[in-house]
């Protein structure tokens, strides 16, 4: 009996290494959303206005008003590995973008067509130009452009016919991207922000800037979430391991929805549960809680190079932070309990 020949090892091509890495990274149009939003908020805008059409496979047009994009550092712009967010691996310690791999835009433009549009300050024209897999087409070309930055991304996964098929008869991409921008406009409140289908005249997200988080919600997720919200906070003061301060906006016992709705900054999956088995607790099964809670921890606890897209971020001490979240929120809860009054419906 002759044993099989060993199949030989050979080095990918970059063209196939890229492609599957972007697809990691860039899972279905409201993850390109997501990370084009990062982008514009992490180039400080006031205003982001996103347009879709077809659930984001034929277009997602995200537009700001930020600080643009140098004329000379658009040949790398859609390269891999290309960043003006990190230098050193010590950055990663204390880095307050949202972004610092350079992935995103290399991934979209290897898996899509992307087109950006942007002008910097004191600049009179701005500059077009398009990428294919990671390279400009053509030299950038002058065009008129107001503050800003506008990335076209089209023709999402044309060269992916698998993952395409499996998108393409999902209605609820759309709702997804709906579901994330609104997600960001809480959370960035001193942001105004957008999003429609392509055509539509009215837009489906419509933020104003605001100091106020209630009002944001209000004018996001309507009154009915918006009168019945408590503010919570609570703080760890143990400066060498567990010191963290959570504020955020949870509802009451009045409150009661169909769907969860769970805005978590940072995302801790066990975070979640936690406090979804503090509302199981006190309120009837089906109603459920609305969460908006935004988490500050020294840098220094935070390790945000776990997941590419962190979806994941580790924390140090999260069981006594959890622990301190949950029993803040049960107490809370309690006392709302006892208080508990009846909305009218209208
Ligand atoms: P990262 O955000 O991790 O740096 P990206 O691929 O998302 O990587 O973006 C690469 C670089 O392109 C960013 O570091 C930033 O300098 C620039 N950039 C991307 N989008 C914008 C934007 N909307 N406005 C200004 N600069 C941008
Ligand atoms: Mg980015």
């Amino acid at each position: 009996e002759r044993s099989m020949d060993p199949p030989k090892i050979h080095r990918l091509e970059d063209s196939v290494i890229n492609r599957i890495a972007a697809g990691e990274v860039i899972q279905r149009p409201v993850s390109a959303v997501k990370e084009l939003i990062e982008n514009s908020i992490d180039a400080a805008s006031s205003s982001i206005n996103v347009v879709v059409k077809d659930g984001g496979l034929k277009l997602i047009q995200v537009s700001d008003d930020g600080h643009g994009i140098r004329y000379e550092d658009l040949p790398i712009l859609c390269e891999r590995h290309t960043t003006s967010k990190l230098s050193v691996f010590e950055d990663l310690q204390t880095i307050k973008s949202m972004g610092f791999r350079g992935e995103a835009l290399a991934s979209m433009a290897y898996v899509a067509h992307v087109t950006v549009t942007t002008i910097t300050k004191g600049q009179l024209h701005g500059y077009r130009v398009s990428y294919r897999d990671g390279v400009m087409v053509h030299e950038p070309k002058p065009c008129a452009a107001v503050k800003g930055t506008q990335i076209m991304v089209e023709n999402l996964f044309y060269n992916m016919m698998a993952r395409k098929k499996t998108l393409q008869n999902s209605s609820d991409d759309y709702t997804k991207i709906v579901d994330v921008i609104s997600r960001f406009a809480v959370h960035h409140i001193n942001i105004s922000f957008s999003c429609k289908k392509h055509g539509a005249a009215r837009a489906d997200v419509h933020s104003v800037a605001t100091s106020s988080k209630v009002d944001a919600i209000k004018s996001i997720y309507g009154v009915f979430v918006a009168r019945d919200l408590m503010e919570v906070t609570t703080s760890g003061e143990d400066p060498s391991s567990s010191s963290f301060k959570m504020q955020g906006l949870i509802s009451n016992s009045n409150y009661s929805a169909k769907k969860m709705t769970m805005i978590l900054y940072i995302n801790v999956h066990c975070l979640k549960r936690a406090i979804e088995v503090v509302y199981a607790a006190t309120l009837p099964k089906a109603s459920k809680p609305f969460v908006y809670m935004s988490i500050t921890l020294p840098p220094e606890h935070v390790d945000v190079n776990v997941h590419p897209t962190k979806r994941e971020v580790s924390l140090l001490n999260q069981e006594s932070i959890i622990e301190n979240i949950q029993s803040t929120i049960e107490s809370m809860l309690r006392s709302s309990n006892s208080t508990r009054t009846f909305h009218t419906q209208v």
